[in-house]
């Protein structure tokens, strides 16, 4: 038995930032053929698993073509154009194959086309023809769409945020693509959309945990899979909405019925969902009041996970005016001032101006200070968190800078903070502090649950705020719960 597998990987805000043209993409995750082997063997990733599931089963692994890159603006419709011909030739020239297995994440938006994956299955579709299984697996910030559902024989989406299961879901992809060549099963799907722009939430604990419990009971009573689809908000496009997709081995109506269950009691909930967090003042004194260290608050308005891009200035300025000590922040994205501290080098006092280098009206001015030159280093590490766990991270040229009584990080790539990673490179454990400020919504969660004392959200002005209504949408379906009122399901 052979399979093909690849990968196109974008979440595209489409709100913010210049279009991403084809070398961020081939700067930043651009693999043919075996090449994705040395990229993936081993690592805590969709295509990990896919690879490991192969080994597991006797299956073999055709590897394609993978391309990904950081959240970011519109692809430009010729990147899109290339990556898809390559994904399209490397499938044609698989040779015999009996199934498709793709990592997509399905936020993915280029010039012209809203929905990227529905483009991506369908071509597949078409080039090998209705009956061979085609298996997607997604990330659950993603789109979903009817053309995605037509063209995919099962679309497997991560249950968790932080997204500590994409290895078991493209472990999944695999075995699902075998027992449906054997004939074992025949998976169809149901999906459910509801008219909600959901702020990112953890799965860990609260409302998104209690759908996730309803997702898994209907599994237990015998579907293949049900999942929560959080979706995208922090682009501008017609498709966005939470949903669920349900997976049922050979009966649409139970697919149906588990489907519309969990989206009723999702809607029934939505209150639940709503986002209100404190400013990075409020953050800071709420933070001194708690016993222990460290209490990391994360900055969730300013997340390069999300298609900031982390060059934010309001919560490293608020801990800095705090006169904390004993504080540290990693990271923000500033190149210049990297390059000046490596230029500068070990020992030096210079005169930075932090951050504020893109849109300082929205994401806060540039932080002027005198810093004392702590450590410089390459920015590459190996991810410890369970989230990707064995991927090679490189955050470019990064600085530790002293200001005042805070330990301040720069890299030199757009990158949310996932682990303690970028601490440790610069000799910083984060144990012995007592506010660790970063920028991620909820990924490091994953990192930093088992070691923190408090975990506290702050979202001052950003890109990928949680006050969805401060954004400035022009295309997204409405009424959408919760920037209207009195939304009906329809
Ligand atoms: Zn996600």
């Amino acid at each position: 038995m052979r399979i093909a597998i690849g990968q196109i990987m974008h979440e595209t805000n489409t709100m913010f930032g210049p279009p991403t043209p084809v070398e961020e993409f081939q700067r930043q995750g651009w693999d043919t053929g075996t090449e994705i082997f040395d990229e993936d063997t081993g690592v805590r990733s969709y295509l990990g698993g896919m690879i490991d599931a192969g080994e597991r089963h006797n299956v073999e692994i055709v590897p394609t073509f993978s391309a990904n890159a950081h959240p970011s603006g519109t692809i430009e419709r010729a990147a899109f154009d290339t990556m898809l011909n390559n994904l399209l030739d490397g499938i044609r020239n698989a040779g015999e194959i009996d199934a498709v297995c793709v990592s997509l994440h399905g936020a993915g938006s280029a010039e012209g086309i809203d929905d990227i994956e529905g483009t991506i299955l369908q071509a597949i579709r078409e080039q090998i023809g209705p009956d061979k299984p085609l298996i997607a697996t997604l990330d659950l910030h993603c789109h979903s769409t009817d053309l995605m559902i037509e063209n995919a024989t099962a679309l497997l989406t991560v249950h968790e945020y932080p997204h500590v299961d994409s290895y078991e879901r493209g472990y999944e992809a695999i075995e699902l693509a075998v027992r449906t060549i054997t004939g074992t099963v025949n998976p169809v799907m149901h999906l459910t959309r509801l008219p909600m722009a959901i702020a990112p939430i953890t799965s860990f604990h609260g409302p998104a945990r209690k759908v996730n419990e309803r997702c898994w009971e209907w599994e237990e009573k015998g579907l293949l899979d049900v999942t929560f689809v959080h979706g995208y908000p922090h682009t501008d496009v017609p498709i966005i909405s939470a949903s669920v997709i349900a997976v049922a081995d050979g009966d649409p109506e139970f697919a149906k019925q588990a489907s519309e269950d969990v989206a009723n009691m999702i809607w029934e909930m939505r209150e639940e969902f709503r986002t209100e967090l404190p400013q990075p003042a409020a953050a800071i004194t709420d933070a001194l009041t708690h016993e222990g260290q460290p209490v990391v608050i994360a900055e969730v308005s300013d997340n390069p996970g999300g298609g900031s891009p982390g060059s934010g200035t309001h919560l490293l300025r608020a801990m800095i005016e705090a006169n904390l000590e004993n504080a540290a922040f990693g990271f923000v994205y500033d190149p210049e001032t990297a390059e000046q501290a490596h230029d500068a080098g070990v020992g030096a006092t210079i005169e930075v101006s932090i951050g504020g280098k893109i849109d300082p009206d929205h994401l806060g001015e540039a932080l002027k200070a005198k810093a004392y030159v702590k450590a410089v280093t390459d920015g590459r590490y190996i991810t410890t968190s369970p989230m990707g766990q064995g991927g090679q991270r490189d955050l470019g040229k990064m600085a530790r800078l002293v200001v005042g009584g805070v330990d301040v990080l720069v890299g030199s790539e757009s990158h949310q903070t996932i682990d303690t990673g970028p601490f440790l490179l610069h000799g910083i454990s984060v144990e012995r502090y007592k506010v660790v400020g970063l920028k991620s919504q909820n990924h490091f969660r994953a990192g930093y649950e088992p070691i923190a004392a408090k975990i506290i959200r702050t979202d001052p002005p950003g890109w990928t705020t949680s006050n969805l209504k401060q954004l400035n949408y022009q295309r997204i379906s409405r009424p959408i719960w919760p920037l209207d009122e009195g939304v009906e399901r329809g």
